[in-house]
């Protein structure tokens, strides 16, 4: 060794090329995680899609997933995000125009998000698996970026909202479900295809909209249908490029919901007027604003003074989302890390290899894909609305799912940056934007608590909703003697709701283990439900992550999660 090195001085010194730049070779750096296919590299998506119904979507999923790898998408991620959004008020005539100027990549992001149907499809060709291909889709769209999805989400929610005023429905249905993209700022009347955004949160009150103050004035008739001039403000308004909004206000008969446009038919422009936008700490490629409704246009949708049942419709759907793109975070977060493990060596070996390594990267990885398997039998109950436990069942499992997938993914993006070491808390690596994007989802569209009081409020409104859970999770009744006796804890536990609301978290995350360990139970890897009972069922003395069990086969998992990329 000594001598090669003196060797080396000596030429270094002596030789000719003294005067050379080339200071070391970069080595053990892994390749960029790029160019693969996000389906056919997921095992556990795969498996999920083909089991929930969505088998025949198999090649375009394939297709999506290929898309979605590309370098050239990956790199409008990062594009999206670095230049933000910027609000202008007025033109430089001084005309006020309310438009926030995203980057070319921001559009390139929607336009293909929205030409693939991820705010159509299961609208367009409902019945089996129509929902499950489309979480699929969402799922791979969002690892590449989050932010941009709120808008599409927004709109492929609003459907079953605007569904309740037929005369609305009539107009606008058509052009909310065109595959396609028209981002300029102008009247909708002039646009064959229009986003949709919601406007509830004010600054007294996000969680209770029954504290809204924003006031409607009927113009002529009042009731379902008609034309209202909206006064007051709303704190958050995301994407607020979008052609039209769901907003709740208070009419004569209390708070009821209004679909308002950004254009009035006339061509005027309708005075929701944007004061600035949020500077926030994530979510930085979607807009989000704050406005003042100055009068605007609106026209109310559903029974007036039922503003909230009639948006929960689409708030229902809004948290269904949430859960995908949570678990979309989570995966993206698992990819980076193994593929990283997979070629970086320490003390030499792999990081891959060393069984501590193994032990953090197999635990994230079974978090990730309890939080896909949750997610798509999610998706299969939306798809079989007509049947009744699949009804209660989502009642029930999508306040509980939105809770605990969103709260999961934080630490496990934290986590997952550790694993790749400093390189992973740089900017030019997407590890901090999943990082900074992980708390949105668990608090927007109801934060935790309000989750875990919706879920107690349908226990108690709707009893048969928690026999629907209980009886899907018993299907994994005899797997595993841990399942068994956890189970029977936690039906002890809500047979008894009486001080239920100080307790609220402690069962909502209860049954999301429930369901999670059932479906990992009866569907995934045995190594890998194996690990979740072991770790998530059993009091094992440890909070972080790495603590699974020396039995654990963690080579097995770590194997179905990394993607293979050289
Ligand atoms: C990036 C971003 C974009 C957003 N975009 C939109 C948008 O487009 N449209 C829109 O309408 N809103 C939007 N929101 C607002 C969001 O929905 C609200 O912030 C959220 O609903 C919480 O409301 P709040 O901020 O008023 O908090 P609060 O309602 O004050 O709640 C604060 C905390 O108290 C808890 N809490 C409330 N009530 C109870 C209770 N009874 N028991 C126990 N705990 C309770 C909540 O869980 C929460 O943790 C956005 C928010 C963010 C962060």
């Amino acid at each position: 060794m000594m001598d090669a090195q003196r060797s080396d001085y000596d030429t270094f010194t002596t030789g000719t090329d003294r005067c050379l730049a080339t200071t070391h070779e970069v080595i053990n750096q892994p390749p960029v995680l790029q160019d693969y296919n996000l389906f056919e590299q997921d095992t556990a998506l795969r498996e999920a899609a083909s089991r929930e119904g969505a088998n025949w979507a198999r090649e375009e999923l394939n297709r999506y997933g290929a898309l979605t790898g590309t370098a050239e998408m990956i790199h409008r991620g990062f594009e999206a995000n670095r230049f933000k959004p910027v609000f202008h008020s007025h033109d430089r005539f001084g005309h006020r125009i309310d438009a926030v100027e995203f980057h070319p990549s921001y559009h390139d992001l929607m336009r293909t998000g929205l030409e693939h149907g991820l705010h159509s499809s299961p609208w367009t060709r409902s019945g089996n698996g129509a929902h499950v291909a489309r979480a699929a889709k969402y799922y791979m769209h969002s690892q590449v970026e989050a932010a941009h999805c709120c808008p599409i989400t927004m709109t492929f929610a609003a459907i079953p909202t605007i569904r309740h005023q037929a005369s609305l429905a009539q107009v606008w249905e058509t052009r909310i479900l065109a595959n396609r993209y028209d981002p300029a700022n102008k009247p909708d009347s002039q646009k064959d295809a229009v986003t949709i955004g919601m406007a509830m949160t004010e600054k007294q009150g996000g969680s209770d909209v029954r504290a809204n103050t924003t006031k409607a004035f009927a113009i002529g008739k009042e009731g379902p249908g008609e034309a209202y001039e909206l006064v007051g403000h709303k704190w958050f308004m995301s994407a607020p490029m979008c052609d039209a909004f769901l907003v709740l206000a208070q009419s004569r008969g209390g708070l009821s919901c209004f679909l308002m446009p950004r254009w009035r038919p006339d061509g005027s422009k309708n005075p929701c007027q944007l004061q600035r936008l949020k500077d926030k700490m994530g979510n930085v490629a979607n807009a989000s604003g704050e406005a003042e409704l100055r009068g605007a246009l609106a026209w109310m949708v559903g029974e007036e003074g039922r503003g909230v049942p009639t948006i929960i419709e689409m708030v229902a759907l809004t948290r269904f989302d949430c859960m995908i793109g949570s678990a979309a975070g989570m995966r993206q977060a698992i990819a980076q890390a193994s593929h990283h493990a997979r070629h970086r060596s320490a003390f030499g070996h792999k990081l891959a290899d060393q069984p501590l390594m193994q032990n953090v990267l197999a635990d994230l990885a079974i978090e990730s894909e309890a939080a896909l398997a949750f997610t798509m039998r999610m998706a299969r109950a939306l798809d079989h609305q007509d049947q009744e436990h699949e009804r209660l069942l989502t009642r029930l499992a999508t306040p509980v799912g939105k809770y605990w997938i969103c709260k999961r993914s934080p630490n496990l993006a934290y986590e997952a940056m550790e694993c790749i070491g400093g390189n992973g808390v740089m900017e030019d690596s997407i590890m901090p934007r999943l990082f900074r994007e992980s708390p949105v989802n668990a608090i927007w569209e109801g934060s935790g608590n309000i989750q875990c009081l919706d879920t107690l409020r349908a226990m108690h409104k709707a009893p048969e909703t928690l026999d629907a859970f209980l009886s899907e999770v018993s299907l994994a009744r005899g797997a595993d003697a841990r399942f068994d006796r956890f189970l029977d804890h936690l039906q002890k536990d809500t047979g008894d709701l009486s001080d239920a609301e100080y307790r609220a978290r402690n069962l909502v995350d209860r049954m999301a283990l429930a369901l999670q360990a059932a479906l990992l139970l009866q569907h995934s890897d045995q190594a890998v439900a194996d690990a979740f009972c072991a770790t998530r069922l059993t009091p094992h003395g440890g909070l972080n992550f790495g603590n699974l069990p020396a039995d654990t086969d963690a080579k097995a998992i770590l194997k179905r999660a990394t993607p293979v990329v050289d």
